[in-house]
């Protein structure tokens, strides 16, 4: 159904349908796919016949219906665009399930492989209400389970939120400090050396980060044995399911990394006790304590378009922590973790933490979503398989009308586009609520990192 359209909306699209191009005004913005924060740009673009220095094709910002280029913003954060994150979503979820059973150039031997569903934590900062088995809360109450209180501190005075801000901060370090771990009891439990295991077999990984109510940082990952080359080979048949519980089990203790000095303190920095451990089946098999690869996929890609918002704290990058903050929905507890990270972020001896610009994380700043290299297809190439599609029902429709166009490889672009701003008018919010296509116009960057440490 379509929205009501603003009185200033009216006046622009009647101004426009004057001129006769609203049709096409309503293409270009409904081609974004509901992005509600695109990018602007001004300039131009020339197609060029490489050998003849022909143009084949110009396009100018003016002759554009919204008299500019617009590019959707391809934020991965459902509160920023919840269409751009929808596509992110979904692309995670195909990801992470190639991965898992195959498809998108991987094989389906893959879901042969062992692999586990892990969710890693952080230690205790102090106690925090809850609802141990669902029951009484130390403070004496019984907890709804939306009560805004949950995962705050008990005592917030006698909190230690240094700790739990440099823990987020180091978290990232100790991710890689277990991967570490992992393959050296891997080899240990193969009784070979840590060369010798790179020549049998590859750990990868697809991982995400969560916030728990109490701001901490949670690690949601599958963790897959292959071959020595990856995805396409089998690994040694010791190498099951349950020895890579096990050794994930171990190295998760073990893994610890060092944080700085202060007051004379030296910080250290582990995961909490809790560590779940799950194998995964294929997508048909679910057993009572077993993972279905569908289910792990969903999961993670959902939190994948999440924020530290869940948290209770803000989805952008703080200037100013007092004003900022003002009139926001920040609960007092995560306003403390990031007047803390404010105030630790002004100390010499932490500025590589960056605690001031990741404020807003609560001391994270990792990546959200992050995969090992071998792990399945990448992001950027699931794009790419859009954009070709999209390219090729361009040359499609433009071979129909009479127009083909000229063999890509011959032509030569010449872009030169500089930003202008973002966001829609009025009018064009109207344009882009007034029918949804299925399939957006995809470019841009993955915020999913190849990691390199395998
Ligand atoms: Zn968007
Ligand atoms: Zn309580």
């Amino acid at each position: 159904m379509r929205p009501e359209a603003p009185a200033g909306a009216v006046r622009q699209l009647a101004a426009l349908a004057q001129y006769g191009d609203l049709s096409t005004y309503a293409h270009q913005v409904q081609r974004l796919g509901g992005c509600e924060r695109p990018v602007r740009m001004e300039g131009h673009r020339l197609d060029v016949h490489a050998a003849t220095g022909e143009i084949v094709r110009e396009v100018f910002d003016r002759d554009l219906p919204a008299g500019q280029l617009l590019i959707r913003c391809n934020n991965r954060r459902a509160t920023r665009c919840a269409a751009c994150a929808e596509v992110y979503r979904k692309d995670t979820f195909h990801l992470v399930t190639a991965g898992l059973s195959g498809g998108k150039g991987i094989g389906p031997d893959v879901a042969r492989h062992p692999r586990v569903f892990a969710t890693f934590t952080a230690p205790s900062f102090g106690p925090v209400h809850n609802r141990p088995g669902g029951g009484r809360c130390r403070c004496g109450r019984l907890h709804p389970d939306d009560d805004p209180a949950l995962g705050t501190p008990l005592n917030p005075e006698r909190y230690d939120y240094r700790d739990a801000v440099l823990w987020n901060a180091h978290a990232g370090a100790l991710w890689a400090r277990f991967a570490t771990y992992l393959r050296q009891q891997l080899a240990s439990r193969a009784g070979i050396g840590r060369s010798e295991l790179r020549h049998c077999l590859k750990v990868s990984y697809a991982k995400v980060a969560e916030y728990q109510r109490r701001g901490a940082v949670h690690f949601h990952a599958v963790i897959r044995l292959d071959g020595p080359d990856g995805a396409e080979g089998d690994p040694p048949v010791w190498a099951t399911t349950e020895l890579l519980s096990d050794a994930i089990r171990s190295a998760a203790r073990l893994a610890e990394t060092p944080g700085p000095v202060l007051d004379g303190r030296a910080h250290t920095f582990r995961f909490g006790e809790q560590l779940d451990i799950r194998p995964i089946r294929s997508a048909d098999f679910t057993g009572p304590t077993d993972l279905s690869s569908r289910a792990v996929a969903a999961y993670i890609a959902k939190y994948a378009t999440k924020g530290a918002e869940t948290a209770g704290t803000l989805d952008r990058t703080i200037r100013n922590p007092i004003t900022d903050l003002i009139g926001t929905d920040v609960t007092d507890h995560a306003r403390r973790m990031i007047l803390t990270c404010w105030h630790l972020g002004g100390l010499s001896e932490l500025e590589e933490l960056r605690l001031r610009k990741w404020a807003h994380m609560l001391g994270f700043r990792g990546h959200f979503s992050t995969k090992s290299r071998a792990y399945s297809v990448t992001l950027g190439a699931l794009r790419q398989e859009r954009a070709d599609h999209n390219e090729a029902l361009t040359r499609e429709r433009a071979a129909l009308a009479g127009h083909p166009l000229p063999d890509q490889d011959t032509v030569l672009v010449l872009s030169h586009w500089r930003f202008a701003g973002t966001g829609l008018t009025t009018a064009e919010s109207w344009l882009a609520a007034s029918r949804r296509p299925d399939t957006p116009d995809t470019e841009g960057d993955s915020s999913w990192t190849a990691d390199e440490t395998n």
